[in-house]
């Protein structure tokens, strides 16, 4: 958006209003060509202090608004949300890079928290009952945690988004929000939505930014900001974590995963073939929840490599805009660091079975590539790759399966394809991961729980965990004699 009065860009969003950042602007590259998709104001530390001064004004409005008004806002964010799929899905793929069918896949995920929480808005809950002892009653009650800080990644730029404001708002908070600097103009889209849909001035505050350190430590140390959500790197949620321990702020974290893929001896392997394609390469493999490390059975590892191998060599590589399945990688950087990943793969034995082509020339591409002969404590194998890359392990004892499944320190997700349910429900329980797809490749749904065990993250997105997230608890006892 370029501001009233000059050229210059108004892309930070606080009290209702639409300013310039203080630090003037940056650019957003599409990752296809490695052009620019559009320059963004570039907030700093004082817009980020005006965004929580915005945040706290509107904090008591907020908060005391009827639930079902703040579900309507919410409610007609989702229409509007699908009303622009189509604009919304072209802006996805032009900063992000990712394929239209998932920009489209995105939207649509997207726009269903602000369905969810529509619904879930109106049901904070509460109790009432006798204490024990008898003389008194207890009465538990919600209440909003406050101005809220989210933080978002690139990976996925309206969802991450929307999984947090949209609980945020449910529950009374009023936000400030920092998308990622790769992604911004997803999030600014979304916000006009939200402005559209009737959000009052200072409930959603937006700061771009490149400085991205010094403005969230800022929001951290402010005391004022009560709750920050995270979604990113494990390596920079422990930072926040520290920084958060300071004022003991509430924290929600979704960080890395390191998923496992696991093909049982009796799987249908049309079932494993379908879901490890879509497990592993949705947005190019950069999900969290992306397979990164599949484990076959040594009975079907020939076949299910042949198989899935055929599939990935398939796979049309290029830009959203020309029609590809898969796109770019998000940055140069990117490629270089999964390229040279599977060079010391293959330095250390593994080999490329299978690989789709890129396109010549420009864009940040890297070739979906299936490993075999990976040492099960390879560094492919412990890392999170982030890329189109499928390295096979090859299994014949259950124990010794669950030994190298659970000896990570992730555990977002993990996926079991096995004939029998019984067997594969019993094999996922004993997966250290919070969210496990069985006999399917897709963990993510807004009704759900969504989130992460051990250095995967602390906390739940999603169904009414998204909600509690977001809610302070409180409970009056009263004298009943
Ligand atoms: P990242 O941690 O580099 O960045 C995430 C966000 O934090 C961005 O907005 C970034 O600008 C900001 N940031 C970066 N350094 C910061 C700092 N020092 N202080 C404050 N903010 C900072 O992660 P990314 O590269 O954008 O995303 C990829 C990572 O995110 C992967 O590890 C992936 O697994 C994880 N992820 C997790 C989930 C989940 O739900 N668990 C979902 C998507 C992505």
């Amino acid at each position: 958006m370029t501001s009233k009065h000059s050229n210059e860009r108004a892309d930070v969003f606080v009290g209702g209003r639409w300013r310039p950042g203080a630090a003037g602007e940056f650019d957003v590259l599409d990752p296809a060509t490695g052009a620019i998709v559009s320059r963004v104001s570039d907030g700093t530390e004082a817009d980020g202090v005006a965004a929580v001064d915005a945040a706290v004004a509107a904090f008591p409005g907020w908060a005391t608004t009827a639930p079902r008004e703040r579900s309507e806002l919410l409610r007609r964010t989702f229409e509007l949300m699908l009303r622009d799929r189509e604009q919304l899905a072209a802006l996805i793929s032009a900063e992000n890079g990712k394929a239209l069918a998932d920009a489209r896949g995105e939207v649509t995920y997207a726009a269903e928290f602000f369905r969810w929480f529509a619904e879930e808005a109106v049901r904070t809950g509460g109790d009432f009952g006798p204490a024990p002892a008898g003389g008194t009653r207890t009465v538990v009650t919600h209440k909003p945690v406050g101005v809220a800080a989210l933080v978002t990644p690139w990976n996925f730029p309206a969802a991450m988004a929307t999984r947090k404001l949209a609980p945020a708002l449910a529950a009374g908070c009023t936000t400030v929000l920092k998308p990622a600097s790769e992604t911004p103009l997803t999030t600014l889209a979304i916000t006009r939505l939200l402005v559209e849909a009737g959000l009052p001035d200072g409930v959603v505050n937006v700061v771009p930014t490149k400085r991205s350190s010094s403005l969230v430590s800022a929001w951290l140390a402010d005391p004022r900001v009560r709750k920050i959500s995270f979604t990113g790197s494990t390596e920079v949620g422990r930072v926040l974590l520290k920084q958060a321990a300071d004022r003991v702020v509430n924290t929600s974290m979704e960080l890395g995963g390191n998923a496992p893929f696991v093909i049982t001896a009796d799987a249908d392997l049309d079932v494993a073939v379908e879901a490890a394609m879509l497990a592993k390469f949705r947005g190019g493999g950069q999900a969290c929840t992306a397979a990164n490390r599949f484990y076959v059975h040594e009975d079907v590892a020939g076949a299910f490599t042949d198989r899935f191998g055929a599939e990935v060599e398939k796979l049309s590589v290029g830009a959203a805009v020309e029609g590809h399945e898969i796109g770019p990688l998000i940055s140069a950087r990117a490629v270089e660091e999964v390229s040279s990943l599977v060079d010391r793969a293959v330095l250390a034995g593994a080999t490329i079975t299978h690989q789709a082509s890129v396109p010549e020339g420009r864009g940040f591409y890297f070739a979906p590539t299936v490993l075999t002969n990976v040492a099960p404590d390879a560094e492919i194998i412990r890392s999170e790759i982030f890329g189109p890359v499928a390295p096979l392990v090859t299994w014949a004892d259950e124990a010794h399966l669950l030994r190298m499944v659970n000896d990570t320190e992730m555990g977002l997700a993990a996926y079991v394809v096995a004939g029998e349910l019984g067997r594969a429900m019993r094999l996922a329980e004993r997966i250290d991961a919070g969210m496990v797809g069985i006999n399917r490749g897709l963990v993510s749904d807004p009704s759900a729980p969504f989130g992460g065990m051990k250095q995967s993250g602390l906390g739940r997105e999603g169904a009414r965990a998204g909600l509690e997230e977001f809610l302070e608890t409180q409970y009056f006892t009263i004298d009943w004699r």
